[in-house]
């Protein structure tokens, strides 16, 4: 018997809770309660394994696990050249530079000559000499934001997301060396029950940015009601027992649909239904 596929997801932290909620919407069923190292999907052939998120792309890389779930800025920083499968769209964040307050800098070519704080010091070593400047990397594992305040440092480079915790600690950004998302990674042997995973966890990407809408429409406007709807190539038309009208059903990205129904009604739409689009398989 082939040993099942093995899909490494972090155990703890900011990616555990919507990497699980990806993979249940995805249908798979396994537990996740004991938080136990390894969890076999009732349903799929398919091992989890829990691990450090630091360390998942490691064990990709070694073979350890088939895939993984882990961020991109960390893939990055591992240096280590896998394959991204699939764009996640959640654990959004940038590594910025940042510096305090006060301090004269203005963007990242004033930071010559400074040294620089950070938990990501591959990443930020490549950046500035791809830059041809000259910088000190002071690697921390933690805490990075105090490290302006404590003299370690003149200015830092680290995960940011709502700006926040930068704020907290009278820092400002001047600059952004990577746009950062969870990602899906495969090693080199990944193929066969591989690409199925793939294919069932882009589904759920894909449909959570789309609804499925329905509506009412007068015949007579149709042409009107279809050209607001782009969609998934041209929307379906269902007669209605009352021969004068029609209904329309399309799938709309999600971030369009406010803006669109305004516009629907106005072209003489009713009765109109948005509902969420569990998978959506292109
Ligand atoms: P955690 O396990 O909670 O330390 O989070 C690990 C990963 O979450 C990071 O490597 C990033 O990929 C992602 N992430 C998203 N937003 C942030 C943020 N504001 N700070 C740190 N990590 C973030």
């Amino acid at each position: 018997m082939t040993s099942p596929l093995r899909l490494a997801v972090p155990n703890k932290g900011r990616l555990l809770e919507p990497t699980v909620g990806l993979l249940r919407d995805a249908g798979l069923v396994f537990d996740a309660r004991e938080r136990s190292l390894v969890s076999r999907c009732e349903n799929f052939p398919l091992e989890i394994l829990f691990a450090r998120t630091e360390d998942i792309v490691e064990f990709v890389g070694d073979g350890v696990a088939d895939m993984g779930i882990t961020g991109g800025n960390l893939l990055e920083e591992s240096g280590r050249t896998l394959e991204v499968r699939a764009e996640l769209h959640y654990g959004r964040c940038r590594l910025d530079a940042a510096v305090p307050s006060d301090a004269p800098a203005q963007g990242i070519s004033d930071l010559e000559g400074c040294r620089i704080a950070t938990s990501h010091p591959a990443t930020a070593e490549r950046f500035f000499r791809g830059l041809g400047m000259r910088v000190e990397i002071v690697p921390l594992s933690g805490a990075v934001e105090v490290a302006p305040r404590m003299g370690l440092a003149d200015a830092i480079v680290d995960l940011v997301s709502t700006g926040s915790t930068l704020l907290v600690n009278g820092l400002r950004s001047v600059g952004t060396l990577l746009s950062s998302q969870a990602v899906l990674v495969a090693g080199p042997g990944a193929d066969g029950p591989a690409n199925e995973v793939v294919t069932m966890l882009q589904a759920v990407v894909d449909g959570r940015e789309q609804r499925y809408v329905m509506m009412n429409a007068p015949l007579a406007r149709l042409a009107e009601i279809e050209a607001l709807l782009p969609g998934l190539g041209s929307p379906s038309v269902v007669p209605l027992a009352r021969g004068d009208m029609v209904a329309v059903h399309a799938v709309v990205a999600a971030d369009e649909m406010w803006g669109l129904l305004g516009r629907l009604r106005g072209a003489g739409a009713s009765g109109i239904l948005v509902l969420p689009i569990e998978l959506l398989i292109r």
